[in-house]
């Protein structure tokens, strides 16, 4: 076979070295407006044709598994020895999805030795979700293409379809493009691959049937409970990762997608419930950040390394860590400050002369205080020094008895006073009075990039100082 026509084969989808080839490799600068224009997605489910557009396997797994638990579990005692495997082996297979599937190999957050890359293959089939291959292919197209079209399960269209419905029924459109060709390469992905049924079939039901009747001769209960339903809660737990974790909670590192932080989510999925954590640093091998926040999969991942089955756990730097979550904190503050009145400042208020100051202060009570003129008729009654302190300022410059003259205000009433701005003196500005022109509440106040003058981001000239090196 000449190069070229080599190089023209379309790569066979098995696993195959092939793969090797990053899939992302030569895809269009504008591959997702391109592919969202160009690849023709199938028809919506509607009520007239959902029953033509059902996966049947994954909708036989995920409807015939949960009907065999249950009635199962109607005619089988549940001894509390078999209980309490089976809570064990949900942890067990569970962590095979969270700290396999999903930490190790979809994220690579850490390295695993060999045999423990076994154990959690093994244990990951036992949780019946597909190959690590096929998984974390889905994985990486879901944080990459969070919540768009491309993303395999996005939350926008609904709790139910994140959760459960994009197995259920045949996707509208194929998973954006996710490179995987790093465990294509790898062995242990491959040797699962290729004995995914038997290793299902070992991991999920005989050894969960075997161990009880082995130890305690309860196969029919490790049938149902260890295996049967066991794997009905493993199924659901992981599910939640993608519908609970996009839809309840708190967004404490960033906003712009759906992932949330949830305690609750954090419990039914063995500690993958800090999503909105997780989307913005995935290949931090945590999830949850906070030593009492529950994350046993993080922990997990912890014991392994101090046994020397685990190294280079990545921890993203908590610098910037923090920005994230300060700019939250930030947006928070900024909504609360646009919520409160502020007074008028110099550009929004008629600039008068001293004469017609005076003039106008016959008419209404008008004071000057630090360059601003202030109309302080509704408060002449109310203010605490009584009134005739403020009645004897009416017409004159008040800002030395204000701060301190005659009594040195509170910055409350200062943020009161500047309230009452109804002009700007001419000339009244004096430099270096800047603390008394600007009340307290405005000396420290959020603004966006574009409203400060002083921003670099906002200037219209760029100019390099030297070589124009970058430092
Ligand atoms: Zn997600
Ligand atoms: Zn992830």
């Amino acid at each position: 076979m000449s190069p070229a026509s080599s190089a023209a084969r379309v790569p066979p989808a098995s696993d195959s070295p092939a793969d090797a080839v990053p899939a992302d490799l030569n895809i269009p600068d504008n591959y997702v407006a391109h592919t969202l224009k160009t690849q023709k997605a199938l028809p919506p489910i509607t009520w007239q044709n959902w029953y033509k557009n059902i996966n049947w396997l994954s909708f036989t797994i995920l409807t015939v598994t949960p009907a065999i638990g249950v009635i199962g579990a109607m005619f089988t005692p549940l001894r509390w020895e078999t209980l309490l495997f089976s809570i064990f082996y949900y942890y067990l297979t569970g962590l095979g999805i969270t700290a396999g599937y999903h930490r190790l190999w979809a994220h690579r957050s850490y390295n695993a030795s060999l045999p423990l890359q076994y154990v959690l293959a093994m244990l990951g089939a036992g949780a019946v979700e597909g190959s690590i291959k096929w998984w974390s292919r889905g994985h990486r197209a879901h944080h990459r293409y969070t919540d768009t079209e491309l993303d395999p399960y996005n939350a926008h269209k609904g709790f139910l379809y994140s959760h459960i419905g994009w197995m259920m029924f045949k996707p509208r459109r194929k998973p954006g493009v996710a490179d995987v060709s790093d465990l294509t390469k790898n062995p242990v992905v491959r040797w699962q691959h290729r004995n995914y049924l038997s290793l299902l079939l070992i991991m999920a039901f005989i050894i969960p049937t075997a161990i009880p009747w082995l130890f305690w001769g309860d196969a029919r209960g490790g049938y149902i409970y260890a295996g049967v339903l066991r794997l009905c809660f493993v199924h659901h737990s992981t599910f939640c990762v993608n519908s609970l974790a996009h839809w309840l909670g708190e967004t404490p590192f960033d906003d712009k997608h759906t992932p949330r932080d949830h305690v609750i989510t954090a419990l039914v999925t063995i500690g993958e419930g800090y999503h909105n954590f997780h989307h913005q640093f995935p290949m931090d091998y945590r999830n949850a950040i906070k030593w009492y926040q529950y994350d046993p999969t993080k922990w997990f991942i912890w014991v392994c390394q101090q046994f020397g089955l685990a190294s280079h756990l990545k921890v993203f730097p908590d610098n910037e860590v923090q920005k994230g979550q300060l700019t939250m904190q930030l947006k928070k503050l900024r909504e609360k400050q646009e919520k409160i009145a502020w007074p008028s400042d110099n550009n929004d208020l008629p600039v008068i002369s001293w004469e017609s100051f005076q003039e106008q202060s016959l008419k209404r009570p008008l004071i000057v205080i630090a360059g601003f003129i202030h109309d302080v008729s509704d408060f002449i009654d109310e203010h605490p020094g009584g009134p005739h302190l403020i009645v004897k300022m009416i017409g004159k410059d008040a800002t030395t008895a204000f701060f301190g003259g005659v009594y040195d205000h509170s910055n409350a009433a200062h943020n009161l006073l500047a309230m009452k701005r109804v002009g700007v003196l001419h000339g009244g500005f004096q430099p270096g009075v800047d603390d008394k022109a600007i009340p307290p509440s405005q000396r420290l106040k959020i603004a966006r990039y574009n409203e400060l003058s002083g921003s670099p981001y906002n200037s219209g000239t760029a100019y390099s100082d030297s070589e124009g090196l970058l430092g």
